[in-house]
């Protein structure tokens, strides 16, 4: 465990512990010293009257709150639990500060790499299992490393990111908070027991990141940040980081050609 991790709240760090495994691999493959942040997660921008608060603005005491702040948009006139679900989260585009999903509910321990602590909107869980299992088929074993964040957790994460790697490093890495798709509940970040760097670009590479690549979006779920595609999506190369949209509109991701975010965009 890093040092910068020893400060966060208590609270968070069982789940900072599962960020610590998040070291990110670089382009060659070689480990980097071990990246506490988390993979992005955009969000639809949501069309029409969306309005903008105060909730992105730089929190009170913290040092390294997100440059792209500032831009948390609430829509107006929807449900708010489910406005959010196609969000086109992005970094301008994002959630307000205290947006919870409903639902939370914990990953069954034989989905996840570790023993207990990640949760995800129950209306996903059925998703997760029906990907999980067709790839169990396909011989893969697919575990998860991280679904839910919330704003606190992203926040820390950013905080000490930007302490280790900068600002600008970090804005390639990370979603600002209030940005990232796991604040949905929708997101997982995807590895395989036994992984020692669940946060390493070469996932792609291997059987189970060529399956994902290939398959997930029949099973409902769209990788958020492919590689090659960082001025549309804002982040680096994530093969382990997938949303559910669910399956009649993943197919239509996939068909489209689109980044996730462009084709939710396009929603509004
Ligand atoms: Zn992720």
């Amino acid at each position: 465990m890093r040092t910068a991790l020893r400060a966060l709240p208590i609270a968070l760090v069982s789940a900072a512990l599962l960020l610590t495994a998040c070291g990110k691999s670089r382009a060659a493959g070689t480990p980097s010293p071990g990246r506490t942040g988390l993979p992005a997660t955009p969000t639809p921008t949501i069309s029409g009257t969306a309005t903008r608060t105060a909730s992105a603005s730089p929190v009170p005491g913290r040092s390294a709150t997100p440059a792209a702040s500032g831009a948390t948009v609430v829509p107006s006139g929807r449900a708010a639990d489910n406005a959010y679900f196609l969000a086109p989260l992005d970094k301008t585009v994002g959630l307000p500060q205290g947006f919870v999903p409903p639902g939370l509910t914990p990953v069954p321990r034989a989905y996840s790499y570790y023993s207990s602590g990640i949760s995800i909107r129950s209306d996903v869980l059925s998703g997760l299992k029906g990907l999980v299992d067709a790839a169990q088929k396909g011989g893969v074993t697919l575990l998860v490393f991280s679904c839910y964040r919330s704003y606190d957790l992203q926040l820390a994460i950013w905080s000490s990111d930007v302490k280790q790697y900068g600002l600008a490093k970090t804005e390639q890495m990370d979603a600002p908070p209030g940005h990232s798709e796991h604040q949905l509940g929708t997101a997982c970040d995807f590895t395989n027991a036994g992984t020692k760097n669940p946060v390493d670009q070469g996932w792609g590479e291997t059987a189970a990141g060529r399956w994902m690549a290939a398959g997930a979006w029949k099973y409902g779920w769209a990788l958020s940040y492919p590689r090659g595609e960082e001025a549309s999506t804002g982040y680096e190369y994530e093969p382990w980081h997938f949303r559910y949209i669910g399956v009649d509109l993943a197919r239509r991701w996939h068909d489209s050609g689109l980044t996730l975010v462009q084709l939710l965009r396009g929603l509004g």
